[in-house]
This record gives C-alpha cells, sequence and structure tokens, in this order.
C-alpha cells in the first residue's frame, strides 16, 4: 500500500508537543484545512515533558478522543479503554441484536441521542460492532483473510489497527440488508440519514467513498467514529478525512514497525 502522502516520515525523530492545536473555527464549506502550525516542526527543547516515540506495538495511549490509529501507526495489544460499558445495559436487544458489544462510556449519550433521532424519523438502526480487543479484532483479521485472500486485507484491519480498539467507533446497521457489512449499507434508509446527519452527533465516517489512497480502507459506510460535534461538522463540510485531520494536526504517535 502507498503510503498516504501525508504520514509523517517513520525516521522523524523530533518529538512534537503533547498538546492538540485547538481546532480552528469553520468558516468555509469548502476550503477549510487544519492549521498549518500543527506541522511538528518544534525542536525538542521546547518539550521537555514529552515522552519518547516508542515503537507502535508499545503504544498505549491515554483514553483520548483523537488517538491515531491507521494502517501505520497501531495500538499496543496491551492497550484497552478504561471506560467500557456494555452496550446492553443502555440499549434494547432491538438495537444491540443480543451482541455483547461494549463502548467507551463517554459515547453513550451521543449515541442514545443519534438512535432516538433515527426512531423519531421512522428508522430503524441497530449497532452491530462496537469495541474490538487486540485479540478479538486478531480473529476477526484471520476471518476476512481467509474467507478474501485477494481483497481481506482491505476489508479489515490487522490486529493493533483497528479504530474499534479504541472504544469510540461503532458498526451501524440497517434492517434493510439484514445488517449485514457490504456495498449496499450506503444504500439503505439508516445509511443515508448517517451519511447526512452522524456528524451532528459527533460521529464521522472513518472511511468515506474513495478515500482508499489516503485512509488505506475502502469504503465502509457503516463505520462511525465519535470525534465529537465541532470536529465531525468542520470535517462533513470540509470533505477531509479524519485520518488526514489527524496526521496534520497530531505529533507523531509512534514508530511503524511494519510498512503495510
Ligand atoms: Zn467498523
Amino acid at each position: 500500500m502507498a503510503a498516504p502522502t501525508a504520514v509523517p516520515s517513520a525516521t522523524h525523530t523530533e518529538v512534537a508537543p503533547p498538546t492538540l492545536t485547538p481546532i480552528p473555527t469553520h468558516t468555509s464549506t469548502a476550503t477549510w484545512t487544519p492549521s498549518p502550525t500543527a506541522t511538528p516542526t518544534h525542536t525538542p527543547t521546547a518539550t521537555p515533558t514529552a515522552t519518547p516515540i516508542s515503537a507502535c506495538t508499545d503504544r498505549i495511549p491515554p483514553d483520548d478522543l483523537l488517538t491515531i490509529v491507521t494502517r501505520d501507526y497501531g495500538l499496543s495489544r496491551y492497550y484497552e479503554p478504561q471506560d467500557l460499558v456494555p452496550l446492553s445495559a443502555h440499549f434494547p436487544v432491538t438495537i444491540t441484536l443480543g451482541f455483547p458489544n461494549e463502548v467507551r462510556a463517554v459515547i453513550i449519550e451521543p449515541l442514545k441521542e443519534i438512535v432516538a433521532d433515527m426512531y423519531a424519523a421512522g428508522l430503524a438502526p441497530t449497532i452491530i460492532s462496537g469495541y474490538r480487543s487486540h485479540y478479538s479484532q486478531g480473529i476477526a483479521w484471520e476471518k476476512w483473510i481467509t474467507q478474501y485472500p485477494e481483497w481481506g486485507h482491505n476489508l479489515s484491519a490487522p490486529p493493533g489497527f483497528s479504530e474499534h480498539q479504541l472504544g469510540t467507533t461503532v458498526d451501524f446497521g440497517s434492517p434493510e440488508n439484514d445488517n449485514e457489512f457490504d456495498g449496499y449499507f450506503h444504500q439503505t434508509s439508516e445509511g443515508i440519514w448517517l451519511a447526512e446527519h452522524a456528524h451532528e452527533y459527533g460521529f464521522i465516517m472513518s472511511y468515506p467513498r474513495d478515500t482508499f489512497d489516503i485512509t488505506g480502507f475502502f469504503y465502509e459506510p457503516w463505520h462511525f467514529r465519535y470525534v465529537g460535534v465541532e470536529l465531525a461538522t468542520q470535517l462533513k463540510q470540509s470533505g477531509m478525512t479524519l485520518t488526514e485531520y489527524l496526521l496534520a494536526t497530531q505529533p507523531l504517535p509512534c514508530i511503524p514497525e511494519v510498512e503495510r
């Protein structure tokens, strides 16, 4: 896979400050870009509290809404969010379909709001996937690449490289395509509504259509990550992917060990 152009060089050794650049105020529907001042050009001496960059396989970030997870920048097998809660404690089986999914507590209220408003609009969304541990992502990955040797590596992520390990990402389902992950989701009533409105609740579609060269993933119209209303709205209106935004505005998170 060709590395996205926005990916900083893996040999970059300076340590960028750990603080996030404030999200720029959105003023245009077409031209918004992250602040260029966010480019990590600072000297190491300016950030005495920054920790050295370690291998991605060792990365255990704090639970944060803007943690970078891409095909290049993964997470340790030991990273697990601290505030996971079962979806079944907050949603009826008509939403969870009985799956034992968990998500971070921080996204429960936004999830309740988006689901309630979808029902009010006459829709019937389900939540068919949430947090996946490094281990369970490994099982899912094996299944995909075994079932689809040609395409599986593009349809799923290897363990450590899935946003689902963050606990802030969900896959929505629709009864119109039998709650399956397939290319027809974007044509379902639920998929159409989510594509249009999810950002109003703080959720952004991580892998929009025709962004494979940037994100490394094919179109996943069911896969939404919570980043907060302000950023989700900016991304939706600008057309920038979350991957581009995070790589442009956040410090280099770790050193990739494997070229994927
Ligand atoms: Zn997903």
